[in-house]
């Protein structure tokens, strides 16, 4: 079985950008849509200072406030993470991510970190070899790596199903 995951996003986000991102997760996993909501980002993680969001407490809160496993959720402001300027998204495995639009201009960068994070959420881990789910650190590397999986990735997410399955029985 594959896990069927939540879409959220925030009201300033284009929907048709949502429907496009949803489009291409479902052709490079094999995942089922639960629902696809709006949900605004909470005002207390945002950090005045920096102008930016807290994107490791947002996570928290809303892994935290809902009882869901497997959500994206698209944000249209900037994040950051203790430590680094900034992020592109964040997830925590087998929960959720959020993914963040604001430093991304192209479709095909908005698509290609969706499914960076979907990975994550996954259970996939950073990848050393060309694959979607390399880690970059700037812009530069974020639009150099390819947007597709490697064949190993592909591999590693198919032996967590199966044990994703096992444990059900
Ligand atoms: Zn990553
Ligand atoms: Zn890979």
């Amino acid at each position: 079985m594959s896990p069927n995951l939540t879409v959220f996003y925030d009201s300033s986000i284009n929907y048709d950008e949502v429907e496009e991102v949803v489009k291409e997760l479902k052709i490079t996993y094999e995942l089922g849509i639960q629902s696809i909501k709006k949900r605004e980002l909470e005002i207390i993680t945002f950090n005045k200072a920096r102008n930016q969001y807290d994107g490791q407490k947002l996570l928290n809160k809303l892994i935290d406030g809902e009882n869901i496993t497997y959500f994206l959720w698209i944000v249209n402001e900037d994040l950051y993470v203790p430590g680094r300027n900034f992020v592109f998204g964040l997830a925590t495995q087998f929960y959720g991510a959020i993914v963040s639009f604001f430093r991304l201009e192209s479709a095909n960068m908005k698509i290609k970190e969706s499914i960076h994070e979907c990975g994550h959420i996954l259970g996939l881990g950073h990848c050393k070899e060309v694959c979607v789910m390399q880690y970059s650190k700037n812009l530069e590397e974020a639009i150099l790596k390819p947007t597709y999986l490697c064949w190993k990735c592909k591999a590693m997410l198919k032996e967590k199903e199966k044990k994703i399955d096992k444990n059900k029985d």
